[in-house]
């Protein structure tokens, strides 16, 4: 069993809440919406790290907020309905009062990335917090060779911040390839067809000094992975955002355990070469 520290409660609860009013509320796709929420006060964290939502009555879940962490005074929450709390947040509405937590984990390295080229992998709802990092590396683009976003949904109907890559698209830097796993009738899409993976192959980066961040469901996070490293990139050059079950949110509860880590408190952010010798990663 993994040892867990003892906390260091002299000047924080770890469950203090901070109130946060939602101020909008966008339907991004059928199963999916961003909640732009103001914290009672400034609410600090670095890409990457993690926040407990809690709606009032029902319960609380962990998010990685979307949007950039120079962003103090409000923050975006891009959450997936998914079971009991993640429903109860898609019911709340513009106005409504929701708690906060946090932040909690590690980040990302932003240090490390610097003067390199980025690849940023991404599935589904695992845009989110790919979001916060893009936005993060955007407003400090000069200190990047380059960005370039793979990024997969099932369907076109199902592709998040619809509106946005156009925006993206407008930095000489950023490079933008997407793709669908397959076109329902009835929806349009004249981009890349198959599974996220695909698109490494239209990278045009030398992966051999290249940094690569991953986020998005298990079976993504395991294929990519092996996709990236077939690539050139190395372990150590790998970030993958590890989003296991998780509830306190600090190491206590013991639900996120990757063999000998926590994902909550050594992670979420993991290099490929620390985690992947442990059990079960990929579940
Ligand atoms: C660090 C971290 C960051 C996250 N960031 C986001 C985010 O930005 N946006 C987002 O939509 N979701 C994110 N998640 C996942 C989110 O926490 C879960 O979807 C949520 O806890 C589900 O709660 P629920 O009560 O609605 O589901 P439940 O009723 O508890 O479960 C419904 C189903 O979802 C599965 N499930 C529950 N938790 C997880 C999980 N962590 N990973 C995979 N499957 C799970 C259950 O096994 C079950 O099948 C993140 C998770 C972690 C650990």
């Amino acid at each position: 069993m993994p040892k867990v520290d003892a906390l260091d409660l002299t000047n924080l609860n770890p469950y203090d809440v901070l109130k946060a009013d939602v101020l909008d509320v966008i339907t991004e796709s059928p199963t999916i919406k961003t909640f732009r929420i103001k914290p009672e006060k400034p609410f600090e964290f670095v890409t990457g790290q993690f926040v407990e939502l809690t709606v009032p009555g029902i319960g609380e879940a962990p998010f990685t907020p979307s949007s950039s962490h120079y962003e103090k005074e409000e923050m975006d929450i891009t959450i997936m309905k998914v079971g009991f709390v993640t429903e109860a947040v898609h019911r709340v509405k513009r106005g409504d009062v929701l708690g906060i937590r946090g932040p909690y984990g590690k980040g990302y390295p932003l240090d490390k990335f610097k003067g390199k080229d980025v690849l940023i992998l991404g599935g589904g709802v695992g845009l989110a917090p790919l979001r916060c990092l893009l936005l993060t590396l955007i407003h400090d683009i000069d200190d990047y060779k380059s960005i370039t976003i793979c990024f997969g949904a099932r369907t076109p109907e199902d592709l998040i911040y619809k509106n946005q890559f156009d925006d993206w698209r407008k930095y000489d830097k950023i490079h933008i390839l997407r793709s669908v796993d397959m076109i329902p009738e009835g929806q349009k899409w004249d981009e890349k067809v198959g599974v996220v993976t695909v698109l490494l192959d239209d990278i045009k980066i030398n992966t051999k000094d290249a940094v690569a961040v991953a986020c998005g469901p298990p079976i993504m996070m395991k294929f990519g992975t092996f996709a990236l490293v077939d690539k050139g990139f190395k372990d150590e050059n790998i970030y993958l955002s590890m989003e296991k079950k998780m509830y306190c949110g600090f190491g206590q509860c013991r639900h996120c355990v990757i063999g000998k880590y926590y994902a909550c408190k050594d992670g979420p952010v993991f290099t490929y070469d620390v985690i992947k010798d442990e059990e079960k990663i990929w579940e």
